[in-house]
């Protein structure tokens, strides 16, 4: 049986140690703000900006919300940026992706100033992180780090295979395992024997987008898998990029879907918004 990694727990005790840190600075007349810009209004990006004013809210991080319309202009949206960047009563800005078409999203995630990019995604974090210097690291990944170092399992020495080399998860994900000194191994579509790679893992991240694609012949006994994938099946359930069922009885630990890696997303964006405001 293996030891599941429970997300939602841990997650939860990553917010409410934060919720004590903000409580503590608006004691001492400190009151962390993050903005969050939707352009245009995707149903699944309304989700996401309500779970984050939700957590906001639970913490005690003030939350400024930019609801502007699809018809935004690239030039509007860079103005508003530029003002929030000026304002020292702002200390996170985050601009809900993806943004419409005709708006260049690497033109926004360049304009966001890297001291108030709680989203780990400018070209100046993304470099701090890969030389060891102090920035904001993407969420997801380095929720990932926290599940596994809550987990008391050790990442330092270990063979770590990711899948996936995507700027938001595998790339980031990689070095931050290699931070914690682990023997870092990245796979992808052009990789030849993925299994066999794979099977070398003593923690195994997948970030694949391909639901339930690693099964147990990927895993070796006794391996940490970490899913981050996220999916609806054929029956409208959740699921990850691991075939759950089959892995479980020979992982030595997993992380669920729905429960795992998710909530962790949201936590650790709380905690790069307190960093900023500490900064
Ligand atoms: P992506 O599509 O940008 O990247 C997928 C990566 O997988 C690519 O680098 C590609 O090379 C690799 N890949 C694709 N097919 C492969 C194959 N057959 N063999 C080996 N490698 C293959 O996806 P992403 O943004 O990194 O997200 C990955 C998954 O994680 C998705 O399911 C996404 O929904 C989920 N996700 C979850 C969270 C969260 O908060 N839990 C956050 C971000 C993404």
């Amino acid at each position: 049986m293996a030891q599941i990694i429970d997300g939602k727990l841990i997650s939860q005790q990553i917010k409410d140690e934060l919720k004590e840190k903000v409580a503590e600075l608006k004691a001492n007349g400190k009151e962390i703000c993050l903005a969050v810009i939707q352009v245009g209004n995707d149903p699944a990006s309304t989700v996401y900006v309500g779970n984050k004013k939700k957590a906001c809210e639970y913490i005690g991080i003030k939350s400024l919300a930019y609801e502007i319309p699809e018809e935004t202009t690239e030039e509007e949206l860079l103005g508003i940026i530029d003002k929030l960047n000026k304002d020292d009563s702002v200390h996170g800005i985050l601009v809900q992706l993806p943004v419409p078409k005709h708006i260049n999203e690497e033109k926004i995630i360049n304009a966001i100033s890297p001291s108030k990019d709680v989203d780990g995604f400018h070209p100046a974090s993304v470099g701090a992180l890969s030389i060891g210097q102090k920035g904001f690291v993407s969420c997801t990944p380095a929720g990932v780090i926290q599940l596994l170092k809550r987990s008391n399992i050790e990442i330092s020495g270990k063979e770590c295979v990711v899948i996936g080399r995507s700027n938001i998860v595998g790339k980031p994900m990689s070095m931050l395992l290699l931070r914690e000194n682990g023997t870092v191994t990245i796979c992808h579509s052009r990789t030849k024997d993925l299994k066999e790679v794979c099977k070398r893992a003593d923690i195994l991240v997948v970030a694949i987008g391909k639901p339930r694609m690693i099964d147990a012949s990927y895993v070796k006994e006794g391996a940490t898998v970490i899913d981050v994938g996220i999916h609806r099946d054929e029956n409208n359930k959740l699921c990850g990029d691991v075939d759950y069922a089959s892995v479980e009885p020979v992982a030595g630990a997993i992380t669920p879907v729905p429960g795992g890696v998710g909530p962790m997303t949201i936590a650790m964006l709380m905690n790069n918004c307190v960093e900023a405001g500490l900064n």
